[in-house]
């Protein structure tokens, strides 16, 4: 089956056309400043072919008809036929409490989403927009939402009630969601996978290191904590993002600066994090770049960014009374061995400990522990969109059963 998957942003659309029968991308590619003046589209093709075109990308419906177009060129496309698209799977942001699983998309869910946009409004509009836009280009091809919070939807309630009155959990949802989701779940998966283990008899701590990050416990196959939270913005250090704050930080500055909220929002959104403690940049390899290069920032940067990542570690040692399996994914997660050797050191006493030269080779995917030591550590390539083509081709086979 031929799954067209979808990561609809505010101004961008990621797509990818996979074959999932041999888990082959066909195509990829990504469509930038939709809206704006200077919109592109930037093809490659599953045999290098790459190219970029220019165009009045207007809105997110004129995005998916370019998209189509490539997919459907004499020169660089890769189906002959609308018809070869068998389904397409969304990346949702946010499902809220209602959804757990990934989903058909009916007028019903559409309704839910709409209903939940209060919870992601970065996000969940533009999601909405790409399936409408589905809808109107690719009539009749079925839709799957793959939600980004649904793999945490198993946490117990004492790790996603906030310390506020309950009213406001019962009144607006306030509470721990989490995100990367699908990333966590497909590398929990892999790891136990390629360990011949069964899920569900392993503690498993994932930490997917992007330009976002978040770490996640998951117990016998279950997510049962995480740090991002209500928003991505909870928890560790990221690219623009300040992770774990005093909430009194906000409210002191809006007093002394007079903040908005949407400035407030800016700052903690986009001027934090790595940027934000290193001035020099979001980006792990110009931070640790500079810090060979002796920068005190870019090393405090570095610094604070590994340690939140060390507690968690403990702290998810502790919530399952111990750690099988560390995995490491992301850009980060997957490319940088000195942040995998700085997260881990010191942790002996749990286990973990790494072996330098196994951390340093090039293999995309290994078990980077030492010999004899008792909790594996792994980096895993994760693959969201693999799993959101994977999750669509289940739910679509099921209907046509029925
Ligand atoms: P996103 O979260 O947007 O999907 P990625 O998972 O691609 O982003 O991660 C982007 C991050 O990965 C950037 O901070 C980038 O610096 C980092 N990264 C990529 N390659 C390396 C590397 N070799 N060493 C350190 N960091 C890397």
């Amino acid at each position: 089956m031929n799954v067209l998957v979808m990561n609809c942003g505010s101004s961008s659309v990621k797509y990818q056309l996979i074959d999932s029968t041999a888990q082959k991308k066909l195509a990829g590619g990504v469509v930038e400043r939709i809206g704006m003046s200077g919109a592109t589209l930037s093809n490659v093709r599953y045999d290098g072919d790459d190219i970029k075109i220019a165009g009045e990308i207007v809105d997110h419906t004129v995005a998916i008809e370019y998209i189509l177009a490539m997919l459907l060129s004499r020169n660089h496309g890769v189906i002959n036929d609308k018809s070869d698209i068998h389904a397409v799977g969304h990346r949702v942001v946010h499902g809220g409490e209602t959804f757990s699983d990934s989903v058909l998309i009916t007028q019903d869910v559409i309704r839910t989403l709409r209903d939940n946009i209060e919870l992601a409004p970065l996000h969940n509009p533009h999601n909405l927009r790409g399936i409408e836009a589905c809808n109107a280009n690719l009539p009749g091809i079925p839709q799957v939402g793959v939600f980004d919070t649904a793999f945490h939807q198993g946490m117990p309630k004492k790790a996603y009630l906030y310390g506020i009155p309950y009213s406001l959990y019962s009144q607006y949802k306030i509470r721990r969601y989490g995100f990367h989701g699908t990333s966590h779940r497909y590398v929990a998966l892999r790891a136990a996978q390629s360990m011949k283990r069964n899920p569900s008899d392993l503690k498993i701590v994932t930490c997917h290191l992007g330009n976002g990050c978040s770490m996640a416990a998951v117990d016998r196959g279950v997510s049962v904590d995480t740090t991002m939270g209500f928003t991505p913005l909870e928890g560790l250090l990221m690219g623009t993002r300040c992770g774990d704050l005093d909430p009194s930080v906000i409210l002191f500055l809006m007093a002394k600066e007079g903040l908005t909220m949407n400035e407030a929002t800016t700052l903690l959104n986009k001027h934090s994090g790595l940027q934000g403690i290193s001035g020099i940049s979001s980006d792990m390899r110009e931070i640790i770049t500079e810090m060979n290069n002796g920068d005190k920032k870019a090393t405090w940067a570095f610094e604070v960014f590994c340690y939140r990542v060390k507690k968690y570690i403990g702290a998810y040692a502790a919530a399952m009374g111990g750690i099988d399996v560390m995995v490491f994914t992301g850009g980060i997660g997957e490319n940088s061995k000195e942040v995998r050797k700085a997260c881990c050191e010191g942790l002996q006493f749990i286990g973990i400990d790494v072996d330098d030269a196994i951390n340093g080779s090039p293999d995309q995917e290994k078990n980077i522990s030492k010999a004899g030591t008792s909790t594996a550590v792994l980096v895993v390539p994760t693959n969201e969109e693999l799993v959101i083509a994977l999750d669509t081709v289940e739910i679509v086979e099921k209907l046509q059963k029925h």
